[in-house]
């Protein structure tokens, strides 16, 4: 017969180990199945440059917030060893290991059966990570590009890249943040851009970039982006007209400039609407 607690909670992630700490202070009793050997497996995984892109006093999870010694944008080791903290503050023990495989209705509870234990429970907190597994988008003719293509998730560093070219595809926080790192350590790099996209400084008047984007009404802080980054037409990029696209509903993305300031104008090249993908792609965006 199966154990019974009355939550199982599937992932020791960051959602995981937020929702065992109020668990706990709810005094309820839970169970934490983890796939992986250790708690944040996907932050041991991200690239080593990683620091959180949002700010620290939005990052922390339920009561405890990152110690006043940490930077306001924590890098990615600090993330790790803050996880680890928290877990142990509130005696989170995973069952690392327990990757679920199946969760079904049992009369009136829930059966979740992993790979090491089976338990029995009122309630199910799926917490495995709405980005965990890489999505590799399909380019017509990548099959024919004779280098090497990989996903940001299997990127590390810039060392197997330094005096190559690389293109990078998208420019969100972490196409942004790899296409810096690639030119700081010497790869000759070149970035594609879908859409518009806006350009700011990562702190405006002492408010983040996160901050803001929080915020629907973004005008007025992106009227700053004009002054601070004037140079889009010079990159191939465009300025999205809004700040919010009425039609998606959605917020334009919006990154720091110090990407295109900290890695050199030279070095960077704005490529459109990338539709196809050939052995000479990276090299003629690299000559336009
Ligand atoms: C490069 C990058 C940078 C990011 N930067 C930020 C940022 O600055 N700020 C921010 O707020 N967010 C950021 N994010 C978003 C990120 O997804 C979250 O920070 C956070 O890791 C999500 O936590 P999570 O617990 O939901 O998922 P995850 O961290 O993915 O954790 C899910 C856990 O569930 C486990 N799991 C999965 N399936 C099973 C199963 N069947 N059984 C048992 N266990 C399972 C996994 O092994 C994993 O440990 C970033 C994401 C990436 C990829």
């Amino acid at each position: 017969m199966a154990e019974h607690t009355d939550v199982a909670v599937i992932g020791a992630g960051p959602a995981g180990l937020a929702v065992g700490a109020c668990l706990r202070k709810a005094g309820l009793n839970f169970v934490i199945f983890e796939r992986a050997q250790k708690l944040a497996s996907s932050w041991h995984r991200h690239y080593e440059r990683l620091h959180l892109h949002t700010v620290k006093q939005l990052s922390s999870l339920p009561y405890v917030p990152f110690p006043a010694t940490y930077p306001r944008y924590v890098p990615k080791n600090l993330v790790i060893a803050y996880l680890e903290s928290y877990a142990s503050n509130f005696d989170l023990q995973p069952r690392f290991g327990d990757a679920v495989r199946i969760v079904r209705r049992d009369g009136n509870d829930w059966l979740i059966e992993g790979a090491l234990s089976s338990v029995r429970a009122r309630h199910v907190v799926i917490a495995s990570g709405f980005n965990a597994e890489p999505v590799m988008p399909s380019i017509p003719g990548i099959e024919k590009f004779r280098s090497k293509v990989i996903h940001s998730a299997q990127y590390v560093n810039a060392e197997p890249f330094a005096g190559q070219d690389v293109l990078v595809i998208g420019m969100g926080n972490t196409g942004a943040e790899v296409a810096l790192d690639l030119c700081e350590g010497g790869a000759r790099t070149s970035i594609s851009l879908r859409d518009g996209v806006h350009i700011v400084p990562r702190e405006l008047l002492r408010h983040s970039d996160s901050d803001r984007r929080n915020a629907r009404d973004q005008s007025a802080p992106f009227a700053v982006e004009r002054k601070t980054f004037p140079g889009h037409s010079r990159f191939g990029s465009r300025r999205p007209l809004e700040a919010w696209d009425q039609a998606t509903e959605r917020r334009h993305f919006a990154t720091g400039c110090e990407f295109v300031q900290n890695s050199g104008h030279r070095r960077w090249h704005g490529a459109k609407n990338l539709r196809r993908s050939d052995q000479d792609t990276a090299g003629n965006l690299h000559n336009r």
